[in-house]
């Protein structure tokens, strides 16, 4: 795979999803961090968007329920390029309907290079970096390099 670079801009793209017992604990981490995350552009799965923009007051995109396609939602803008981070509290103690869907997030995810937290502490740890108000330049995959290799 040959790579090339993106600039991930310096108020950034959050997409955030929570699986149900996960949702206070990521209100919880909204609430703790609002201040940073009011200057950033946040989107949510359907359910966890209604419950932080109630809890939190935070401006919060609305994408389509995670079991109704909105992990697919945020897939594919991380795919497109659209979005330049990734909060995802599943919960690792319940299994769900969408399984594949949530595997193929954190997939697209890695592929694409964003960073992803999977729980608060890691959350803590993105929102303290520097690099969270600054553009961000990062590695990717060469998609014309990658079609060329594959026609
Ligand atoms: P929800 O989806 O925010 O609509 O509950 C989250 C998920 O289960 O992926």
């Amino acid at each position: 795979m040959d790579f090339t670079h993106a600039k991930a801009p310096a108020s950034k793209k959050i997409a955030l999803v929570a699986h149900d017992h996960m949702k206070p604990i990521l209100s919880e981490w909204c609430e703790k961090h609002s201040e940073k995350l009011k200057l950033q552009h946040l989107f949510a799965t359907g359910t966890t968007a209604s419950k932080l923009s109630n809890d939190t007051g935070l401006a919060v995109s609305p994408l389509l329920s995670g079991p109704l396609g909105g992990d697919q939602q945020i897939g594919a803008r991380i795919a497109e390029q659209t979005l330049d981070m990734l909060i995802f509290f599943w919960d690792p103690l319940a299994s769900m309907p969408h399984d594949p869907d949530v595997k193929a997030l954190l997939r697209i995810a890695a592929v694409w290079n964003i960073p992803v937290a999977c729980n608060p502490s890691s959350a803590d740890y993105l929102l303290s970096s520097p690099m969270l108000d600054q553009a961000y330049d990062y590695r990717v995959p060469d998609y014309n390099a990658y079609q060329k290799s594959r026609v």
